[in-house]
């Protein structure tokens, strides 16, 4: 009887020891699992940015965009999803110099990394706005400096992933030479309209550096703040320009209202001069923000393309 119950003891003791042997491998299986699914959370506030990671690190990532495409990052308000995304970020990235006006505090109280912090001031163009200067932020069309956001970028993911330094160089560099043969393309393209007629006008001044990059003239009715009403006297300004100038087309953009075009091409025509307003799907400027997915320019390569050629066809 002694014996049966050791036995018993005995069996039990090994159906305890097995049962847990067998709970704690299950567990560590999981745990691994969960591991190797989780990935990093990357939370952009533009689809730029969303772009930019995509193209660094598409695999390793997973990424929330904060403002969608086709939305104007100026005037762009948080909403409370947005603060839920903040919370759940391994790491979050935006554009700076302001262009995230009214979200950019919280960015900095998330530790956000400011992708234009060590721009050199120089590279840099001022605009007026109400009266006061102001850094320009529309640096994305400024290949060069659209370079250096990306490699920014890159240093921020490579602390993220150290493991993975080498597959986030190896993108880098790729895109980097991708980026140069859009600029020689935009610059050839441009370049092949007569010089008189290379003069654009657009509803709100986002296209300084592409001025500089592609030598173009550009002019807008309005500055950077997209918000604010355009005034007669700036209409009527700009009007004078398009006139003096005989500007073929003006360019409405997706982010702001098409209407104001409207408007310049009637004090144009108060004037007697005919010009064509391009607007319409797929016939508006990208300006702060990427086309949305799916559509051509919902790439930053793509985008740029699209302007260009956009350029060409009504300028040429
Ligand atoms: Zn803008």
């Amino acid at each position: 009887m002694k014996k049966i119950i050791i036995t018993l003891l005995a069996a039990l003791f090994l159906v305890g020891c097995t049962s847990k042997v067998s709970e704690s491998t299950t567990a560590s299986t999981s745990t691994e699992s969960q591991a190797q699914e989780k990935k990093p959370v990357v939370v952009v506030t533009t689809s730029f940015l969303e772009d930019i990671v995509n193209v660094l690190a598409q695999e390793l990532v997973e990424i929330e965009v904060i403002i969608p495409a086709n939305e104007d990052p100026h005037t762009y308000e948080a909403k409370p999803e947005d603060f839920n995304k903040l919370d759940k970020a391994d790491l979050i990235l935006y554009h700076g110099l302001h262009f995230e006006g009214k979200i950019v505090e919280f960015l900095e109280a998330k530790n956000g990394v400011d992708l234009t912090a060590n721009f050199d001031k120089a590279s840099l163009l001022v605009m007026e706005e109400d009266g006061h200067e102001i850094v320009d932020p529309h640096f994305w069309f400024d290949i060069e400096l659209y370079k250096k956001a990306t490699t920014n970028a890159y240093e921020a993911l490579k602390t993220l992933l150290p493991e993975h330094e080498e597959v986030l160089k190896t993108n880098l560099e790729a895109y980097s030479v991708k980026l140069d043969e859009l600029k020689e393309y935009g610059i050839q393209q441009i370049g092949s309209i007569e010089k008189s007629q290379r003069i654009l006008i657009t509803p709100h001044d986002a296209f300084g550096y592409f001025s500089r990059q592609y030598d173009i003239q550009v002019a807008a009715p309005q500055g950077v703040s997209t918000d604010a009403e355009l005034s007669i006297e700036d209409l009527t300004k700009t009007a004078d320009f398009i006139v003096e100038h005989q500007v073929k087309a003006i360019f409405a953009e997706t982010t702001t209202d098409p209407a104001r075009m409207e408007k310049l091409k009637e004090s144009c025509k108060a004037k007697g001069f005919e010009v064509k307003v391009v607007s319409g799907e797929h016939q508006e400027l990208y300006s702060d923000s990427l086309a949305p997915k799916g559509v051509f320019g919902d790439n930053y390569i793509d985008m740029v393309k699209h302007n260009i050629d956009l350029m060409v066809t009504n300028l040429k």
